[in-house]
Order: C-alpha cells, then structure tokens, then sequence
C-alpha cells in the first residue's frame, strides 16, 4: 500500500461547481491551495458516449445512489469538476422572494444581495446563455406546444455551453468540450494561479484537535477506484466541496464538534418522475440540447401549493429502460416505442426534509423519504406532465407508475392528480441534493455561518450545494458556483 504525506496552506475537498469556484478566490487570495478529488481527471477526447462506460467513470456509486429505502435514485458526478462534467448545463437564478424567505427564517440578512455580484461574475464567465431558438430539439418543442395549447406559462431556459454542436450526450460527459464548467473554466483557472491537484484521492476523515481543523486523510484509490493506499495532507485551513451529501457525511465520520447536530440536516432533492407520451411521428428525443424549455405554470419559489416545475427528460437506452413502466414482454414492448417516446419530468420543489447520515467510512447514507404534501404534488405535477403531452398530440400517456398506466384522455389525465401515490411508488430520480450543512445565522438551526464558516470549527469551510437552507425549486449550480465564491473569498481572506 503506498502511503502519502504532505501539508498545504489550503486543501479544497472537492473539485464540482464549488470547489472550483471556492479554490479560484483561495488562489486570487495568495493561497497556497491543494484540491483533492476522488475521480479522476478525466479528459473530454476520451468521453465515449457510451452509458456503460461513462456511468461508472463520472457518477458516484456508478449512477446507482438511492436514498436508503431505494425509493429515489439520486444521481451525483464525480471526477475533476465533479457533477457539472456531466450535469444539462441548465441556469438559473435563485428567486429574490426566496432568498427574503431564507433571510428572515434563517437569519441570513442581504443573502440576495451578497451572492448578486457572484452571480454576475459567473453569467460572464461561464458565457450563461438563451439556448438558440434552432437548438430547441423536438422533445422539448413538445412540451412547448403542449404548454401552449393550454394555455400554460413556459419559455425558454440559459445554459452555460460554447461551441455546443447538439449532439445530445450531455449525461455522459461531452465529448466536444462545450460545457463552460468546472473542469473546462475554473479548476485550469485555480491551476493557472498556482493551485495542486490531487485526483483519485478519496477524504474519509477530517483531522481535527481542540476545536480546529488540522487537515484531511482518505484512500488513494486507483483509476478503477480500487484502494491502493492511504494520505494525510496537514492543513491550516479545510474547504469541504465534496457536495450535498458528500460534505455532510465527512463532518459527521470525523467527529466534528456539532453541539446542536446540525451536520446532516435540511437535505432536499427536487425529486421527479418520469413521463413518457407516445407519438404517431418520431420524437427521436435523445438527438440535441436535452432540455431547453420549461413550463413554470405550476412553480412559485414559495407558494405551498406551485412547486411544481415542469422540463422535458431524455435517456439514452439503458436509462429510458429503465426508467419505463412494466416488466418483460410489456416493457420490452415499450422500449420498441423509443424512437416515439416523448417525456417531461414533473419536478419537485420539496418541502420534505431529509437527513445525511455516514456509513463507516464516510459515505453518505441518505434517510429521505416524501411528506404527504410533497407526495400530493407528486401527483399533481404527473397528472400536468400527462396533460401537456396530450395537449401535444401524444396517442398515449405513461404513467410510471409500479403497475403501470395509460391514459388517453386530458380527462383520465386531469385524474391522475387525485391519485394517492405511495412511499415507493412511482419510482424517483434526484440530481440536484441541496442542503445538509446548511447555511443560516443561528447555530441552533444551521451548520454553518453566512460565510459558510463551520460554526464550531473556525478554520473549517463548506462550499457546495450543502449550504442551501431549503430546496431552491431551481436548478442549482449557477447558485453553487456562486456560494463557491462567496465561500472561497471568506476563507482566503
Ligand atoms: C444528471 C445531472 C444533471 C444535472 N443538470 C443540472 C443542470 O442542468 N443545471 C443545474 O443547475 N444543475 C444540474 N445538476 C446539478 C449540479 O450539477 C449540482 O447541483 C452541482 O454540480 C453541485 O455542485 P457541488 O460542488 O455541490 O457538488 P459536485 O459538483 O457534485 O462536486 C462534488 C465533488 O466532490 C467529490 N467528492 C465527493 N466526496 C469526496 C470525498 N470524500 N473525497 C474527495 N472528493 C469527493 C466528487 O467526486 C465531486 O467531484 C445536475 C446533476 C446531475 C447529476
Ligand atoms: S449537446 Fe452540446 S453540450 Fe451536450 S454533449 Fe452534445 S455538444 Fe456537448
């Protein structure tokens, strides 16, 4: 087993939207900075476009995380960049309504205003963008015209993409090197200014004495993930960028002082369902920019009762496989329908609050399981997907759920809203997890200050979506990057 000692200034767990943004400001700051990452580097010339290869190189878990009753998959990135090497490169703001929500219940006075220049600066420097009007593929034209039809608000979405040529395999990394992300804009940045990094090293502790931070350990794992050795880096300060889930569950395996056991909480996921409405014509849905439009009639940032968010869904074949209603003969029947499919993920703006917990060697365990409100909008939010895609012509309308459904009627549609969906069933996807060392003023309620400062371990900073005190209701990594600036600033002053 190979062994490996070092000390730095600054380590930065973590190389996604936060880390990145986080390490660029440490280095700006005359920090000397190391970034660990457990994936590897992984390089766009060798993204094959292949669901099994790219799924276990740039997913934890090879894209098989699942909250602990295996009711929702959530999907996390891994590698240098972390989950904006493989994320739809969607952007979108914060609400200000919700951020005067979060400062008068978490004490987080100006939050809208103090991540405001951030935002700005990544507008820039990630060129975020309208999709072109000639980039908008037919499934998402689907869920426009269906929109359209009745009557429901929709427009277009930004995203943060250069020299995109629409191929479509966004999920499994691009190949063409058009994401403006992480790995392509900030960590060669960080690097330019004279930042370490470290991949293929995966942080299970964080070493702490008398209160304070005194670096990190973890495995040195192989290009496979096989573990080959163990590190110790010493450092004066500790940046945790290792997402949601990961940070949490690094808090909490390392022991650190949490007198009021904030360290876990306020996870959320923006879970959503899957779907699919069959068409006469060929949708061909995996061909171009995946998700470009949006229908919002059902989302406000904090109404109770819209927190719906509507955007068409695409999947390569194992994924749509998978992701299909039925079992043998029926679904092998359904896949035949691919090239026909097109579908609309109900998103949810979740009110149910879960928990980080680690396994022993800090991997994060994910107790979350929907609230009866939240499952009541579940099926509000798939009764309006079913709407939409009849509103757009499709002859029949999946339902997902564990015993499958047609309808074919707005009626039977219009129906599906009353249905009383169980704790399992119809099977969920995550890909934005938030929250679990959340941000907030008071350390009763919070794991961290309004810089993202660990509020028990001075030289111990959080830098990634973990930070979020609710779910956002938008997609969250224009907001990640920018904490990961507010952050980084804070903690190379
Ligand atoms: C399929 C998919 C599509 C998405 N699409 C969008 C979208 O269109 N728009 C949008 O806004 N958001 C999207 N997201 C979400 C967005 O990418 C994330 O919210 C954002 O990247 C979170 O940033 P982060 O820094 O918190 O974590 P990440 O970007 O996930 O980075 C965390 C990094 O930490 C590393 N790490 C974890 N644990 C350890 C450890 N113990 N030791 C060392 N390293 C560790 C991981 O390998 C990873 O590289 C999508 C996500 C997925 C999965
Ligand atoms: S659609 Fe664009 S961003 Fe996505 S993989 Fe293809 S070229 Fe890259």
């Amino acid at each position: 087993m190979k062994t490996l000692e070092l000390a730095t200034e600054v380590v930065v767990v973590g190389s996604g939207a936060g880390g990145g943004a986080a390490a660029v400001e440490l280095v700006q700051a005359g920090r000397e900075v190391l970034i660990l990452e457990m994936g590897n580097r992984e390089l766009p010339k060798s993204f094959t476009q292949r669901e099994e290869q790219m799924m276990p190189r740039l997913f934890q878990d090879a894209g098989a995380r699942t909250t602990a009753d295996k009711a929702i998959q959530v999907l996390q990135g891994k590698g240098l960049g972390g989950s904006t090497l493989h994320n739809l490169n969607l952007c979108k703001r914060i609400d200000p309504e919700l951020f005067e929500l979060w400062a008068k219940t978490r004490d987080l006075p100006d939050i809208g205003e103090r991540l405001r220049p951030h935002y700005d600066h990544f507008e820039k420097a990630l060129s975020i963008a309208a999709v072109p009007e000639d980039r908008i593929n037919r499934n998402n034209q689907i869920l426009r015209a269906g929109a359209e039809a009745l009557g429901w608000k929709n427009g277009p979405l930004r995203h943060n993409r250069t020299g995109c040529i629409g191929s479509g395999f966004c999920e499994l990394g691009c190949a063409y090197d058009a994401k403006n992300n992480s790995a392509k804009i900030l960590i060669p940045a960080a690097e330019k200014g004279g930042a370490k990094v470290l991949t293929g090293i995966r942080v299970t502790q964080v070493l702490h004495r008398f209160g304070r931070a005194t670096g990190v350990s973890g495995q040195i794992l192989d290009e496979r993930g096989q573990v080959v050795g163990h590190a110790t880096i010493r450092a004066e300060r500790v940046v945790l960028a290792a997402s949601a889930t990961g940070s949490a569950a690094l808090v909490i395996a390392s022991g650190l002082p949490d007198p009021y056991r904030q360290a876990g909480r306020g996870l959320t996921l923006h879970p959503g369902a899957t779907v699919g409405g069959v068409f006469d014509e060929p949708v061909d849905g995996w061909k171009g920019v995946p998700q470009s439009w949006e229908c919002d009639e059902l989302l406000h940032p904090t109404d109770p009762d819209r927190r719906m968010w509507l955007v068409p869904v695409f999947g390569h074949p194992v994924a749509t496989a998978a992701m299909l209603p039925g079992l043998g003969p029926e679904a092998v029947a359904r896949i035949g329908s691919y090239r026909h499919i097109a579908a609309i993920t109900p998103m949810l703006h979740d009110s149910t609050v879960g928990r980080v917990d680690a396994r022993g060697d800090a991997r994060p365990l994910l107790h979350y399981s929907l609230n009866d409100a939240d499952r009541r909008m579940m099926a509000k939010g798939v009764s309006a997907a079913a709407q939409v895609l009849l509103a757009a012509g499709a002859r029949e309308v999946l339902i997902p759920t564990a015993v499958p459904q047609v309808v074919r009627t707005a009626k039977e549609a219009i129906a599906v809203a009353q249905q009383a969906f169980g704790p399992l069933d119809p099977p969920l996807a995550a890909v934005h997890p938030m929250g679990g060392m959340c941000m907030g003023g008071d350390p009763h309620t919070s794991a961290t200050n309004a810089d993202g400062r660990h509020h028990h371990c001075p030289n111990l900073w959080i830098a990634d979506a973990g930070l979020f005190p609710t779910s956002t209701g938008v997609p969250p990594q224009w907001s990640t990057y920018s904490f990961g600036r507010l952050v980084g600033q804070a903690a190379g002053a």
